[in-house]
């Protein structure tokens, strides 16, 4: 145990120090298991905050950055490019919405959207007819970077800089009933001849709370995008990778999207990789012989090598293993589970979207302060279950190689949670 009040300088991210100073170490991660300093084998239900895909530690993606790190560290990705990007680029291009003709690397899912909104302004800048404005969803989380803040929700989160942060159009949540709201809202916002992008989370609102909409809004999205001219940045840095159910959240109406960011399980949740995919209308724009028109964006680690080795790694595992019935057997073990809670007065709001589930606990108190989460965690702490509500919000987003016994005991210790909390009311 390491406790940063004593023996520890270090700041943890989401994490009041005052309240939460102990730290258990983890010495090992297997499959869906974290194991701690003392041997327990904890239950990842969370995919270790959305990045792990096939489980922890997938042998083929370890050995590829094993064999990757004996050949390259990083490499300069201005003036010379390496074969894992490029394998990894022609991998991306091939799986992708049929209209992504260029690849942009970055390093996290904040940085892939911070990229698709400089695409998207240099796209008009350069065109010669600029807009600058950007429209986003309500309870949307595109990042912790001033931009992507910017883009996001407001609230308990970023109060503090709310000063730095720019001005965005922001379409109401397309609640049950209320579709068409959201959809005028958004026909409004497009008809200004400023609108650059619409920015969403396609499918599931995942840090605003597992929040989930049909996928023919998004075909409606499109469809009013595409009539005003305003491109559609389909943010899937966590509905990508299986998710949702198909490969991508767009893949389930064959959504083309202009701009597409992907992060998180792109290696597997092995190693920090992003990518921005575009259209070719995109990339074009900023293809001058002025030097202006230069898309000048850079991270230092642009295309790591070894990260980019187990990207591809990843992309082998889609083609040669049963992904599909590993997260159909998942999707299949949500359904039967939460089907115990469905006339449960103790939670309400249950939903699923492919591999992820979730249920919101009807507690007195609402929202991410409440204090029912640090209560919840610290009840699923001691099952050796790891699962992190965003409120009262209880979701799980299990890897796929869960196996049925672990989710069940996943979804035992919700319930009994459920009752932990009411027996302890304060
Ligand atoms: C996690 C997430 C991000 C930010 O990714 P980081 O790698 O944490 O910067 C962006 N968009 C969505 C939809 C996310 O879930």
């Amino acid at each position: 145990m390491i406790d940063t009040r004593t023996t520890s300088p270090i700041w943890h991210p989401f994490s009041q120090h005052k309240l939460e100073a102990t730290f258990k170490k983890i010495v090992r991660t297997d499959g869906s298991y974290l194991i701690d300093e003392d041997g327990r084998s904890i239950l990842d239900a969370i995919s270790s905050w959305w990045v792990v895909t096939h489980g922890h530690r997938h042998p083929s993606i370890t050995e590829a950055i094993r064999c990757a790190s004996e050949r390259y560290d990083q490499i300069i990705f201005a003036e010379y490019t390496h074969e894992p990007a490029e394998e990894l680029a022609r991998g991306l291009i091939a799986l992708a919405p049929s209209n992504m003709a260029h690849v942009f690397y970055s390093d996290s899912g904040s940085t892939s959207v911070e990229v698709a909104l400089k695409m998207a302004l240099g796209f008009f800048h350069n065109r010669g007819a600029p807009r600058s404005r950007v429209i986003v969803m309500e309870h949307g989380y595109h990042g912790d970077t001033i931009g992507t803040m910017s883009a996001g929700e407001r609230g308990v989160f970023n109060a503090a800089y709310a000063p730095l942060l720019f001005n965005v159009d922001t379409i109401p949540f397309p609640e049950p009933g209320s579709e068409q709201k959201t959809l005028d809202a958004l026909e409004q916002f497009c008809r200004s001849s400023n609108a650059a992008a619409l920015l969403i989370e396609p499918l599931v609102l995942g840090a605003g709370g597992m929040k989930m909409y049909p996928a023919h809004v998004l075909t409606e999205f499109r469809r009013i995008t595409e009539h005003y001219g305003t491109l559609l940045i389909a943010d899937e840095v966590m509905t990508g990778w299986g998710r949702t159910g198909s490969l991508l959240a767009c893949d389930q109406l064959d959504i083309l999207p202009d701009i597409l960011c992907l992060s998180k399980g792109i290696t597997g949740g092995a190693l920090p990789l992003a990518a921005t995919l575009c259209t070719a209308e995109i990339f074009d724009a900023h293809l001058s012989d002025d030097r202006r028109r230069t898309f000048f964006h850079s991270s230092s680690y642009t295309a790591n090598p070894i990260a980019c080795a187990a990207a591809v790694a990843n992309l082998k595992v889609w083609r040669d293993e049963p992904v599909a019935e590993r997260i159909q057997a998942v999707t299949k073990i949500h359904c039967e589970q939460l089907a115990r809670f469905s006339s449960d007065a103790r939670f309400a709001n249950i939903r699923q979207q492919g591999t992820i589930a979730a249920l919101d606990l009807t507690a007195d108190t609402q929202g991410y302060l409440s204090e029912v989460g640090p209560r919840l965690r610290a009840f699923f702490r001691q099952r050796d279950v790891l699962i992190r509500p965003l409120g009262n919000v209880i979701y799980l987003m299990p890897p796929y190689c869960v196996t049925e016994a672990d989710l069940c005991r996943a979804y035992s210790a919700i319930d009994e949670a459920a009752d932990f909390i009411k027996r302890t009311a304060l």
